[in-house]
């Protein structure tokens, strides 16, 4: 299955880290607070709102480990529109009990950068912290 091969295949860094890159082309307009966004690490295309972070199971963020012995990280966002899911949702091994997954990639770069949860009462996104970063503006 091409999911578990992404998930053997990009042990994560350790740590989260949050890296502060100059400014430049990478934005064009005005951004206040509200408007933080969570870039992706390789390419800095625009993932998720700061705003949009929330609290699933009791905590913003989470460790996990995969089948593979991999542990990530995950940040949940209830959007993340620099995103796109691409595999099937399935409930195996899933990290949230009741939230069936479907591999999320970057947009822009195909970075994989996490997961897109459904379930009965709505969906969010698990982003693995360590592949995104902020970028901020002076
Ligand atoms: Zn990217």
């Amino acid at each position: 299955m091409e999911s578990i091969e992404i998930l053997k295949s990009k042990p994560p860094p350790a740590g989260y880290k949050i890296e502060e890159l100059p400014a430049g082309e990478i934005s064009d307009q005005e951004e206040t607070q509200d408007q933080i966004w969570v870039h992706c690490r390789s390419c800095l295309h625009k993932i998720a709102l700061q705003s949009d972070k929330i609290s699933i199971l009791d905590a913003h963020s989470h460790i996990f480990e995969n089948p593979a012995g991999i542990f990530y990280r995950v940040v949940c966002y209830r959007s993340a529109p620099g995103t796109i899911n691409i595999t099937d949702y399935t409930m195996e091994n899933t990290w949230f009990p009741g939230c069936l997954w479907s591999i999320t990639l970057c947009r822009s770069c195909s970075n994989h950068l996490g997961w897109h949860y459904i379930s009965g009462s709505g969906d969010f996104f698990g982003l693995i912290a360590d592949r995104l970063t902020l970028v901020f503006i002076h």
